[in-house]
């Protein structure tokens, strides 16, 4: 019988969400921090009972039922949706699409606040007994994050920002067992999914689980991402405390947000601007392997996403703004509530713009997915099946930069693993080749596609 250690973590496709640890039955699965800086399950006793249970969960099953094949099927399948609500070939299923804000968490949010609001209104309504989302852990030096339960509203304030580092559920959803009662979940959309697939395998165990929340997503961060950022402010691994991603300078844009950490035996928090360290996103630091062959940047799959609003106007405000994907009529209504009685201030956008302030991610998400098909497919490779179809003609300096990035990936790990030791010190210098080249074929490539819309303008004019 297949498992998720010979099918997964074998084939280096673990985003190290957790779920498979949380159904197995025998308890044979456990999960850790692994050597690439991400959750990893293995074996920790021989009395699997066979079952696949962990296979079926998983969201990157390379061989999962013929209905579970994609997202779309899985929405059929799990009726939240149906074929009458509007359809993004980005974004998926939805059935309003708004930016905005809640005036009351923006200030401690990363975005608009929107994440925190929801949860508030969830528990305050008593539409769920608990909430499950992320807060700080101190109690492990390789741990600064952890799923929690929550019941209490006032203590939603520890929940806020985006934590970019591994966090995984199966710890937080056994407990759900013992305790009882309807939950609400945030997370990111391989965890969502995740969540529906036990959905649809055991309804019983886990229709507790009444409301999904996903967060957009461009990559999942190593651990060494932490690390990487912490050194830049002369921080060791091993005396980090207290990370933050998303330090707000609400003078400036949107995009132009800070880390910071504290080290081991001070009070004052380090802090460097996001814009100092470079690109981290385009360039794939530090992402696992998985998160290249995830096509979904959503959560099309939750009742409700929420991303980071980085297109104008909103993106000029550094205070955030929010995109909120609605998906069900009942979570569209919390959003109308929301606005009627003033707790919300949000506009509704069109799938254009939604689009727009995902355009960077989207493009490695899918068209990057096509030639990372098509490579996977000539080295014999598995990988789960996808909607987005394999390239057929490579076009040379795509082909390259998608190659380089792939690169970076690899090496960001490899010289990080080397070069921790030493604070990092040698690391820029290792990957400066490959950063360079990726750096100039982008360039090239955005050259051409500024030469390519200017002759087609010049044309219509
Ligand atoms: C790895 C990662 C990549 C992301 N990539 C993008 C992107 O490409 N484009 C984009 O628009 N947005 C992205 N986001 C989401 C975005 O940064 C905001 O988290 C989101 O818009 C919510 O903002 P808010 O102000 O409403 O949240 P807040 O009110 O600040 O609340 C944040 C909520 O998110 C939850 N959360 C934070 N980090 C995690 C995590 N790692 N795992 C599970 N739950 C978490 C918290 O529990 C909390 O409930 C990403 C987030 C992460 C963690
Ligand atoms: S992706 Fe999640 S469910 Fe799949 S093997 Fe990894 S931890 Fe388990
Ligand atoms: S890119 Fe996909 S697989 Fe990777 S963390 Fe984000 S949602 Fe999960």
């Amino acid at each position: 019988m297949k498992n998720v250690i010979s099918s997964v973590v074998a084939n280096d496709l673990c985003v190290g969400c957790g779920m498979c640890v949380a159904v197995c039955p025998s308890e044979s699965l456990k999960v850790r921090l692994g050597e690439k800086g991400t959750y990893e399950p293995f074996m920790i006793q021989d009395h699997c009972d066979e079952t696949g249970n962990c296979l079926k969960v998983c969201p990157f099953n390379p061989f999962p039922d013929e209905e579970l094949k994609i997202e779309e099927d899985i929405s059929v399948k799990i009726g939240i949706q149906d074929s009458s609500y509007n359809l993004s070939k980005a974004f998926g299923r939805y059935y309003s699409l708004y930016a905005g804000y809640a005036s009351a968490f923006r200030e401690e949010a990363s975005s608009g606040g929107v994440a925190t609001w929801l949860l508030r209104e969830l528990l305050k309504n008593k539409i769920v007994d608990y909430v499950i989302a992320t807060i700080g852990d101190n109690s492990d030096e390789e741990r600064f994050f952890k799923y929690t339960i929550i019941e209490d509203i006032g203590e939603l304030d520890l929940t806020t920002k985006t934590k970019y580092y591994p966090i995984e559920v199966s710890e937080v959803l056994k407990l759900t067992e013992l305790k009882g009662g309807k939950y609400a979940i945030i997370g990111l959309p391989c965890t969502i999914k995740a969540i529906r697939l036990a959905q649809i395998n055991n309804p019983k165990r886990w229709g507790c689980i009444k409301f999904t929340i996903s967060i957009f997503c461009g990559g999942l961060k190593s651990s060494f991402f932490t690390e990487y950022l912490a050194s830049k402010v002369n921080v060791k691994h091993g005396e980090i405390t207290t990370p933050k991603y998303r330090v707000k300078d609400i003078k400036s844009s949107a995009s132009d947000y800070s880390f910071s950490c504290i080290k081991k035996g001070e009070q004052k928090p380090r802090s460097i601007p996001m814009k100092e360290v470079g690109d981290m996103w385009g360039t794939g630091y530090f992402k696992p392997n998985a998160c290249d062959f995830c096509e979904d940047l959503s959560g099309e799959l939750a009742d409700i996403s929420l991303g980071d609003a980085w297109i104008p106007p909103f993106s000029k405000d550094g205070r955030g703004h929010s995109i909120i994907i609605t998906r069900t009529v009942f979570s569209n209504n919390l959003i109308e509530k929301g606005i009627d009685i003033g707790e919300l201030s949000c506009k509704q956008i069109s799938s254009k713009q939604v689009f727009k302030s995902q355009e960077g991610n989207y493009n490695h998400r899918r068209i990057g997915l096509s030639y990372r098909l098509k490579w996977a497919s000539e080295k014999a490779h598995i990988v789960p099946p996808k909607r987005t179809k394999r390239v057929f003609f490579e076009n040379p300096l795509k082909s390259r930069i998608f190659g380089l990035r792939q690169k970076i990936q690899n090496e960001s790990t490899q010289y990080w693993l080397e070069e921790r030791n030493n604070g990092g010190m040698g690391f820029e210098k290792k990957i400066y080749g490959t950063k360079k080249k990726l750096l100039l074929y982008t360039r090239i490539e955005h050259l051409f596609r500024k030469k390519y819309w200017l002759r087609k303008l010049k044309i219509r004019s």
